[in-house]
């Protein structure tokens, strides 16, 4: 394997020795006119399935370029199996969630409408491309999915045998060995962090109902919700992921 370019691009193109990938004007803008790179200047290319590939800039255009695959410089590698259910905040704190799951490490992000989640909608698509844009800066090689908005009580619904932290705000205070109890939920595992007014009491007996389900209380103080997914995303990476 080669030296890895620290420009990074995903995209949805197969990845093999000589292939050639054409960009979008929005790649080309962001390589030839933000970073200013010639032909010839290296790239890494990253799709989710074929692991990273240095390439050459072919072709630099003011509205469209080519890039040519000249070697593997990572192996695709997925990161552990755990996705993050999270109630959407306000805009700029949900996007920081996104950024910040990708980093950590999730396979999958599941915004979820609570009884008590105060924003009804979200952009699943701009959500997806700050999940992008997270996983080229951190040097992913796979970008984990932002699903559609969907009520707590489908999802639970529908919920298999992964086991789901739950981060109870009402547990606040109780102080357990959690790395002992994040170790209980190795992948595949679900986090899921509640919104501004927290979780109903409705919601609170349903999940704890839950064999699947393992209440943690994140320390003594009230974190807000990103706060709270950075925190419950680290004590699971270290005691069941790919930190330890
Ligand atoms: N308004 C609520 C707090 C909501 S904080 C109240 O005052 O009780 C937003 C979310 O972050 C919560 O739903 C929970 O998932 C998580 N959270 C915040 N602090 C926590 C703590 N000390 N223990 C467990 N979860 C916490």
């Amino acid at each position: 394997m080669s030296e890895r370019p620290k420009i990074r691009l995903f995209v949805d193109h197969p990845l093999e020795e000589g292939e050639r990938v054409a960009l979008s004007r929005d790649q080309a803008n962001y390589l030839f006119n933000v970073m200013r790179l010639r032909e010839g200047a290296e790239v890494a290319l990253f799709n989710g399935a074929d692991g990273e590939w240095r390439a050459e800039v072919a072709e630099a255009g003011k509205r469209g370029g080519v890039l040519a695959c000249v070697a593997a410089t990572v192996a695709q590698a997925n990161p552990p199996d755990l996705w993050l259910l999270f109630a959407p905040i306000k805009k700029a704190r949900t996007d920081f969630i996104v950024e910040k799951a990708v980093e950590m490490g999730v396979s999958r992000i599941v915004p979820v409408q609570t009884e008590f989640t105060n924003s009804e909608r979200i952009r699943q698509d701009r959500l997806q491309a700050h999940a992008v844009e997270a996983a080229e800066q951190c040097g992913a090689v796979s970008v984990p999915e932002v699903t559609e908005l969907q009520p707590l009580a489908k999802v639970l619904d529908g919920w298999d045998a992964r086991k789901l932290v739950f981060a109870d705000e009402g547990a606040a205070g109780q102080s357990p060995s959690l790395s002992d109890v994040f170790a209980e939920a190795p992948p595949p595992a679900a986090i899921l962090i509640g919104p501004e007014g927290g979780f109903s009491e409705v919601e609170r007996t349903r999940l704890r109902g839950m064999e699947q389900v393992i209440p943690v209380p994140l320390g003594p103080r009230i974190l807000r919700a990103d706060t709270a997914a950075v925190a419950a995303l680290t004590l699971w990476q270290a005691a069941a992921g790919d930190w330890g």
